[in-house]
């Protein structure tokens, strides 16, 4: 894996979770944020994830996070992004704001440089429009928490090139992951269907008909699922929930989108899940 060296962009839920993993699996990372305290937040929450992890993977028991972090360079600014043939970005699910990421990431990268999206729902075709290569830009969706979610949905926008599919299918089969590549429409498989899935059990609980503990324990013993929906909205964060719907709301103009007012209560409240500890459930 040493010949992997990776650029990861934005150091929040997912974008650590992406770093975290890479580095598991030996590729050298560089993770930027905006600013030092977020680094060290997020390194201190990979240090917490990994006790996690180790209880789960026995492959990780005799793993040190000493060994793992030097892998890992965080930073503030896209110093040595220039040498990169691979950048994932995971900024916040707001287009403007992944724009203007773009628009710095093509000054400072190579021609040939592949910008793998992890967007939630935000068109990979949109996104390729802020940069001067759009060949080069693929959705590459991992799922929290990384190290332990085998699936990358991979998303092919309307100029993805054959050699970005080639080269992001190459390096996730090194990093022992598994691809679904789709066709891009906003919120592409996974998401058109959880978020509406998430937002409707977001109604269950505004409207009286259950609390958020006996709804996902219908999904649990009911149908097997892992995790209750309400517990994995509050995993991926209330606000990224809310600007998801909000993405698919703008996407597709169908009411079946519009987000749950309970929800944005929620978020309004700074109620935003793990992150914050509390969403539906306390942490
Ligand atoms: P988050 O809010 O937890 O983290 C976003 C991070 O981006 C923050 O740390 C923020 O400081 C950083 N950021 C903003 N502007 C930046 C800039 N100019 N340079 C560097 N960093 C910058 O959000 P998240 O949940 O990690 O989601 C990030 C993206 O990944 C979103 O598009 C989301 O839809 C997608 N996604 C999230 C999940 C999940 O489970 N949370 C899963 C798959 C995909």
């Amino acid at each position: 894996m040493d010949k992997w060296k990776v650029g990861v962009v934005g150091a929040g839920t997912i974008g650590r979770s992406v770093a975290q993993d890479l580095a598991y699996r030996g590729c050298s990372v560089i993770l930027k944020d905006q600013t030092e305290a977020i680094l060290d937040e997020s390194k201190k929450a990979m240090a917490r994830d990994h006790k996690f992890f180790q209880l789960c993977d026995p492959k990780l028991r005799s793993v040190k996070m000493e060994d793992i972090l030097p892998r890992i360079l965080f930073t503030t600014t896209y110093s040595g992004f220039g040498e990169l043939d691979l950048v994932i970005e995971n900024v916040v699910e707001n287009f403007d704001v992944k724009k203007s990421v773009y628009h710095d990431l093509d000054q400072v990268c190579r021609d040939h440089t592949i910008y793998a999206v992890n967007t939630s729902c935000i068109s990979i075709t949109k996104i390729g429009s802020a940069v001067t290569h759009p060949q080069n830009v693929i959705g590459m969706h991992f799922m929290n928490p990384v190290p332990q979610v085998p699936l990358v949905e991979l998303v092919k926008g309307y100029h993805t090139s054959k050699t970005t599919i080639q080269y992001v299918r190459e390096f996730l089969s090194a990093c022992e992951k598994k691809t679904v590549l789709v066709n891009d429409f906003p919120g592409f498989v996974t998401n058109r269907v959880l978020m509406l899935m998430i937002n409707e059990c977001i109604f269950l609980v505004q409207d009286q008909v259950a609390e958020p503990e006996e709804i996902d324990a219908i999904f649990k013993w009911g149908f097997s699922h892992k995790m209750g929906p309400l517990a994995t909205a509050d995993l991926i964060g209330l606000d990224t929930i809310l600007q998801s719907l909000e993405v698919l709301w703008e996407s597709y103009h169908d009411p079946k989108y519009r987000p749950s007012p309970y929800l944005k209560r929620l978020v309004y409240a700074g109620h935003l899940g793990r992150k914050t500890g509390q969403g539906f459930f306390k942490y």
